[in-house]
């Protein structure tokens, strides 16, 4: 290797689709800041910073509550790997990719799973998953809150009650939701929940939130078996988050810097007017879809605001709009997963990339490119 490499420039792109999402300015600025030593006082200052942040977001008083190094399904390997034990049972309801990903870490866990479905693009049965809970006594349930393969928010607290009623303990996917929607950790009675950095929290991936209860930490510390991932297991992350201070992973500081700036940002617009916002730009991209004869797969009680599925027009080849939409105006979407794949596709309003004026760019690039195809058939 003589030659000069050439250097990574990559064009702008406008993030619309199920995620990563756009990024502030104030944020790329702070992960520009130097690494520090994982056990700096400086770098214990900003973990303990971030952790009142974090049990607002899911507004939770949780003690264990800290920052997995990895992306949200290292959030979601964590609850399940360290809750289930060899043998144990869990109910994992299934509406989507999301929920399947979730079945399929259950059983690396050594745990039975008995997987409750629906169609994607439906809620869960809430009476399958209880009737489930009652035929099979899990030691915990796990659902997703926004199924963002799908468009779906799933009711949390009807499972929840009951599961709790019966020293289930309850594991909730906030992937998506936490910070675009509300989330409600303890109003709930939700035992572990997860997210990531790269949705509605508006930093890049590699991080994820996660929170657990007392009930879950009890369950954890008394396992007959080690958790099977050092790099993930809660005990050891709890001690390094915790007063002891004791080495586990070399935590990347820039990473976790992006965060704090990225929450800082959160709680400067406020939980509700960020609510408000996701969900008024998402009813204004159902608005223009509708004037350019397009809708979305999602019933309308149970749309998520950040994650809109959008019906494919017969005849119409959906990846190559995508792809269109890209190397024209430089706007990314998501294509439909599973039963939605070539079906949908799925714009994503997340965070930062939650504006007016992105709502306004998809829109036109879309009418544009639909406009082009038609004069093409007709
Ligand atoms: C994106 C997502 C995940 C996985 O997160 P990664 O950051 O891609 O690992 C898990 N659950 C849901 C609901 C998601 O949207």
């Amino acid at each position: 290797m003589t030659t000069r490499q050439p250097e990574f420039a990559p064009s702008p792109r406008l993030l619309l689709g199920p995620g990563p999402s756009a990024v502030p300015e104030r944020v790329l600025r702070a992960m520009a800041s130097p690494p520090l030593g994982h056990l700096d006082p400086q770098y214990l200052e900003l973990m303990d910073r971030l952790r009142p942040l974090l049990r607002e977001l899911f507004q939770s008083e949780n003690e264990l509550t800290l920052v997995m190094p990895g992306t949200g399904t290292s959030g979601m390997e964590a609850c399940l790997l360290n809750l289930l034990d060899v043998g144990d049972k869990a109910v994992i309801g299934v509406n989507g990719y999301f929920g399947q990903r979730m079945v399929d870490i259950g059983w690396r866990s050594g745990a039975e799973v008995i997987a409750v479905e629906r169609p994607w693009g439906e809620t869960l049965d809430e009476d399958a998953i209880l009737e489930a809970i009652e035929d099979h006594r899990p030691k915990l349930v796990a659902f997703v809150h926004a199924e963002t393969s799908t468009g779906i928010r799933q009711p949390v607290e009807k499972i929840a009650r009951a599961a709790r009623d019966r020293g289930v303990l309850v594991v909730v996917d906030c992937v998506t939701s936490l910070g675009g929607c509300p989330v409600e950790i303890d109003r709930w009675g939700v035992d572990a929940a997860y997210s990531a950095s790269q949705k509605c929290l508006g930093a890049p991936s590699g991080l994820a939130p996660i929170t657990l209860s007392e009930r879950a930490m009890e369950a954890i510390f008394s396992r007959k078996t080690p958790v099977r991932s050092f790099y993930l297991d809660l005990s050891l992350l709890a001690r390094y988050w915790g007063r002891e201070r004791v080495y586990h992973h070399t935590a990347s500081s820039p990473l976790l810097a992006a965060l704090y700036e990225a929450l800082r940002i959160v709680f400067e617009e406020g939980l509700e007017a960020r609510f408000e916002r996701h969900q008024r730009q998402h009813e204004a991209l159902v608005a223009g879809l509708g004037e350019i004869g397009l809708s979305l797969t999602t019933p309308t009680e149970s749309r998520l605001p950040m994650l809109n599925p959008v019906r494919v027009p017969a005849g119409i080849d959906e990846a190559d709009v995508r792809r269109e939409l890209l190397t024209e105006h430089g706007i990314e979407i998501g294509a439909g997963l599973g039963e939605l794949k070539g079906k949908a596709w799925r714009i994503g309003l997340m965070g930062a990339s939650a504006t007016d004026n992105n709502v306004m760019l998809v829109l036109g690039a879309l009418k544009k490119s639909l406009a082009r195809r038609s004069l093409r058939t007709a």
